[in-house]
């Protein structure tokens, strides 16, 4: 008899572990609480896959010999503590995908700048020739790409929702940008916990593998610190601050180093196309993961070059009458607008607002006070916002829309400044998503 698989949740990533169950012979149901969306449902009835949307039968589920589950559904869920308590065996997505494939992994993880920089080790691998796909929470899934298109390189991004439910998932070369609080809903407002889920990016490793890590980053370091007997892999810093012996680092002049292999490399970091801070060290990061794949320094230094900045993350797309318009859409946490302001070469009107996910807003305030000249709040939660900023930033006011807001900044920006959306806040007051807040945003933009 044939195998019963059954998938939780019909996202991206549910339904490419569908699809790959079915391309392995397997039996397969998905099942989705709430509406599938058209282009999964479509894709289901083309794959002739059976499914159920809107609720969860239990008897459907719980005769299932494994039980994938997608990043999004969180252990709390009933029907998750249903399948526990009877022991079915319960995997991620990547979980399942990973036994499957005959790859290399590099797996990114991080609070911030994952996004960019699996693109950026990407767009190198790409460029260089190698035989690579990009996957997990960027573009196709990890299941969809082993079934359908295997690769000899994969470059993961990952969550620490994915993270959650691997048992031998094992990375090549892992990469940890940082840690900031984030998601704590999810990991009983306990920071450890989310510290140890990010960890996972690490603990199958062997020697033979790579973790590469900001040695800036203090919750990595001290969770390393006390567990380094757990951290088998060979560990290979990266620091903006200090040099490394072997790995990444910025010099005195500005130049980005890498000495993880021979030939050494080195670039001055003018001439990275993606600007700021946290770039240096999404650029470190990935510099190394090219050394370890061999990759040449004039090839790397190229693709350094040609490398663009992907939409709502200092998206700089227009300047109008002498003002330049940034959208830093994706900036959705206090730490990721830390790192947009600091970027800044000239002053800014700085659109700010949403749901507040529990804002420290304080560590905000010096940046602000030397490179904002004015703020606009979006939303209806911004009363912290102008506790914190008052006094700190000559002016502060107020729009409803986004359409009032861009009209409003335009105003109150002069030519060589910019207007940046860095909301600090996630989106869902007046969006669906980020993206849609940030192609509101350009939108209103183009219209003024
Ligand atoms: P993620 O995929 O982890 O959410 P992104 O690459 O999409 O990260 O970047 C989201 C935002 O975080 C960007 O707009 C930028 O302001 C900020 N950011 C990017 N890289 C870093 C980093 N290494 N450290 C801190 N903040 C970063």
């Amino acid at each position: 008899m044939k195998e019963k698989v059954v998938i939780l949740g019909g996202g991206e990533s549910g339904v490419g572990a569908a699809i790959l169950a079915k391309d392995l012979g397997f039996e397969v149901f998905l099942s989705e609480q709430k509406a599938l969306k058209e282009v999964y449902k479509n894709q289901l009835v083309e794959e002739g896959i059976l499914f159920e949307e809107g609720f969860h039968t239990n008897e459907l589920i719980l005769g299932a010999n494994k039980i994938i589950k997608s990043p999004g559904i969180p252990d709390s869920a009933p029907i998750v503590q249903e399948i526990k308590h009877r022991n079915i065996e319960l995997i991620s997505e990547i979980e399942f995908a990973y036994r499957y494939q005959k790859g290399k992994i590099v797996g990114i993880t991080g609070s911030n700048g994952k996004t960019t920089t699996t693109n950026l080790i990407y767009h190198i691998f790409n460029q260089a020739g190698l035989n690579v796909g990009m996957a997990g929470n960027v573009g196709n899934s990890f299941a969809y790409m082993v079934a359908r298109a295997p690769k000899d390189i994969y470059v993961l991004e990952i969550s620490s929702f994915q993270l959650d439910d691997v048992k031998d998932f094992k990375c090549d070369v892992a990469i940890l940008l940082n840690i900031t609080p984030d998601h704590l809903d999810r990991y009983q407002y306990e920071m450890k916990n989310y510290v140890f889920s990010k960890f996972k990016i690490t603990q199958n490793q062997t020697e033979k593998d790579v973790f590469i890590y900001c040695k800036d980053d203090q919750e990595t370091i001290n969770f390393m610190k006390a567990n380094s007997e757990k951290i088998i892999a060979d560990k290979i810093p990266f620091s903006i601050m200090e040099k490394v012996d072997r790995g990444g680092y910025l010099d005195d002049e500005d130049r980005l180093i890498l000495n993880y292999k021979e030939p050494y490399y080195e670039m001055e970091t003018k001439q990275l196309t993606i600007k700021g801070k946290h770039n240096q060290y999404n650029s470190l990061a990935a510099g190394i993961a090219a050394q370890h794949f061999n990759i040449k320094s004039e090839k790397l230094k190229a693709c350094f070059q040609s490398f663009k900045a992907i939409p709502h993350r200092m998206e700089s797309f227009l300047t109008l009458g002498g003002i330049e318009y940034i959208n830093d859409s994706k900036a959705t946490n206090v730490n990721s607008t830390w790192y947009a302001l600091e970027s800044l070469n000239k002053k800014a009107v700085w659109i700010i607002g949403g749901v507040d996910k529990g804002n420290d807003y304080s560590v905000l305030k010096e940046l602000a006070k030397h490179k904002v000249k004015a703020i606009v709040c979006l939303g209806e939660d911004t009363i912290k916002i102008h506790q914190a900023f008052t006094g700190v930033v000559d002016v502060m006011t107020s729009a409803q829309s986004m359409k009032e807001a861009v009209k409003v900044a335009s105003k109150l920006a002069q030519k060589g400044d910019c207007v940046i959306l860095s909301p600090c806040c996630a989106s869902f007051d007046l969006f669906a998503n980020y993206e849609e807040r940030g192609n509101v945003f350009k939108q209103c933009v183009r219209e003024l």
